[in-house]
């Protein structure tokens, strides 16, 4: 198959949506994503995708505040409605809550959108990151994130 086909080739961005969430590689399915909690594998074991040129960045974070937030805005107030426990109560409650739902979903949303980005070719998996000049960056922008 040439090598231009492949560099062309759709993406399903669902599948690899989807297989980020549950932390496997977007290309292949092998659960490698994560090598830590948050820390992306800088390679798939599976098929070898590079998985470092991720730019995940800042948007898992703001996917999990606004995705945590509609969920415990609406709790809070049900609650408030239902039973009207006194401040400390929620904000106790609803602290803790907010802490365990924001650490449970950050992985999940952290893999999907290095998923989205492999789908769409972004960033680290775009063909055209493979020059020598951007292998150079990378590798002297690793050494600083180290
Ligand atoms: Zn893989």
């Amino acid at each position: 198959m040439p090598i231009e086909h492949l560099l062309r080739e759709e993406r399903s961005r669902k599948s690899a949506i989807w297989r980020g969430m549950r932390g496997q590689c977007p290309q292949c399915g092998n659960k490698t994503l994560f090598r830590q909690y948050l820390k992306i594998s800088d390679q798939c074991s599976g098929c070898r995708l590079a998985l470092s040129g991720h730019q995940a960045d800042d948007a898992p974070p703001y996917f999990t505040i606004f995705i945590v937030g509609h969920v415990i805005v609406p709790v809070a107030l049900i609650v408030e409605r239902l039973y009207t426990p006194p401040l400390y109560v929620h904000a106790a409650l609803f602290c803790i809550l907010a802490v365990i739902v924001s650490l449970i979903s950050l992985p999940i949303v952290k893999g999907g959108v290095v998923g989205l980005q492999w789908a769409l070719r972004m960033h680290g998996f775009s063909p055209e990151d493979e020059t020598p000049e951007n292998e150079a960056r990378k590798t002297v922008s690793e050494g600083i994130h180290e």
